[in-house]
């Protein structure tokens, strides 16, 4: 029941891990980050060219949130960042935290710091153990626009006029008109910037085709109208450069020999439905929001999925933002601090922790592509991360995991970590 050795890696002669910026958070994820890093990495790895950024309330309000854009500087630098889950004070918390700031949510300022294009949200799996879903399911949601960025206002009755003033001199134009006859209206205004939507289409199609998997766009285009332009950039870009490719492999049998489009409530019901898995689906925003949530239940746990945020450098290179995609489960620290056992499945945290040490490693390496030491750190992370990997896995399998997973003789917090370090010394 041995994992592998950890070939190159020794506690004697440890690997200088690339740059890459780390970001801490918040309660449990962040205490449970600790322990991962301290027991599973810092044997292993010197982790001195980390850059690390306390995103927490009360270092963001001291800093008057210097510290947020300092690390939206840090990534545009490096490239690969791992961001734990993080707290976006609400009016209560900003009290009790004796906050003097109302602090914004930090992930719409990397989004667009970063040049965001894509969140990637796939499930995590484990051989011999049947989550959720049986095969991958990808989710590829749209990193900007929509609701979040919405301006708004509470109005009375009146008129509201929406008006584009184009920025090369041609005539503005009504967008909207409409009168509130209503004492009481909340008035929104958003768009959708498309230009990134190719690049997102291409990054998805990719992604499938890689993992012989069926590709789908959910949009309630029949209804919003405006979500057309979506579904016709992914559908040109499928056309011309992918179709033929997943017609070879056969992957479009499944869904009538054509890219589909799926009205995003329809979308909610097949999530429900499809737990063979083998499928990605491409949204807006707000729509893969939601999406991801119900994958995240319906294969188990939010400890399942992963979460990655995919930009562009000006220079053209990805920039890759890891993290998982829960939250900083508060439920589970407030249960910490009481002094209850606490079980934390740390996947989702490890696969992002794994993913931008790789990032990290593979632009080191490019950059200095005559530096042996540096292509030599880099096959020796690959190594270490599979080795990780089984190390996790097989402590699932061994009926060790998580409670989330194992039920309640499911391991605590610590005694997992415990376990699996035990299992890479070996
Ligand atoms: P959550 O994802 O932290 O927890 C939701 C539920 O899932 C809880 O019952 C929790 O115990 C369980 N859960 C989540 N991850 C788990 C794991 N790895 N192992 C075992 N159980 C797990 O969501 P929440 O409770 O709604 O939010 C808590 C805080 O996190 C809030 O302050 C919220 O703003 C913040 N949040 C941050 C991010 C982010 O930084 N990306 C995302 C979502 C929520």
């Amino acid at each position: 029941d041995r994992p592998p050795k950890h070939a190159m890696l020794s506690v004697e002669n440890k690997v200088v891990a690339p740059p890459m910026v780390y970001i801490a958070g918040e309660e449990m994820t962040r205490y449970a980050c600790d322990l991962v890093v301290k027991s599973w990495l810092e044997p292993y790895f010197d982790l001195s060219q980390w850059e690390y950024f306390d995103l927490s309330c009360v270092n963001r309000d001291n800093t008057n949130d210097q510290v947020l854009r300092d690390a939206v500087t840090a990534g545009q630098r490096i490239g690969a960042i791992f961001k734990e889950p993080t707290i976006t004070p609400s009016a209560i918390q900003k009290k009790a935290f004796g906050l003097k700031n109302s602090l914004g949510s930090p992930n719409g300022a990397m989004r667009a710091g970063w040049n965001g294009i894509t969140i990637s949200r796939d499930t995590i799996h484990i051989d011999g153990i049947e989550l959720g879903y049986k095969r991958p399911v990808f989710f590829e949601r749209h990193a900007v626009g929509g609701e979040y960025g919405a301006g708004w206002s509470k109005v009375g009755r009146g008129t509201l006029l929406t008006t584009y003033l184009p920025s090369d001199g041609r005539d503005p134009f009504v967008v909207d008109k409409r009168d509130l006859t209503d004492q009481h209206n909340v008035v929104v205004t958003y768009h959708n910037p498309y230009d990134n939507v190719e690049p997102l289409a291409h990054l998805f199609f990719q992604r499938c085709l890689d993992a012989n998997i069926t590709p789908y766009v959910v949009t309630k285009k029949t209804v919003f109208k405006w979500q057309e332009g979506f579904w016709a950039v992914m559908k040109d870009v499928f056309d011309e450069h992918y179709k033929s490719r997943f017609e070879e492999k056969g992957l479009l049998q499944a869904c009538g020999g054509d890219l589909q489009h799926l009205i995003s409530d329809a979308a909610t019901m097949q999530l429900i439905r499809w737990t063979d898995g083998g499928f990605g689906m491409a949204a807006h925003n707000y729509d893969g929001d939601m999406l991801t949530d119900q994958i995240a239940q319906v294969h188990r746990s939010p400890g399942f999925i992963t979460s990655n945020l995919v930009g562009k450098a000006p220079d053209g290179s990805l920039i890759k933002e890891f993290e998982a995609s829960h939250g900083t489960v508060s439920d589970l620290w407030n249960d910490h601090l009481a002094g209850k056992e606490t079980s934390l499945n740390p996947l989702g945290l490890v696969e992002a922790i794994v993913g931008a040490l790789q990032h990290a490693a593979v632009l080191d390496a490019e950059k200095n592509p005559d530096d042996e030491h540096k292509v030599k750190a880099r096959d020796q992370i690959f190594n270490f991360t599979t080795t990780l990997r089984t190390a996790m896995h097989n402590t699932f399998r061994y009926g060790q995991g998580t409670r989330d997973m194992s039920g309640p003789s499911g391991y605590t917090t610590e005694d997992f970590v415990r376990k699996v370090a035990w299992r890479l010394q070996r």
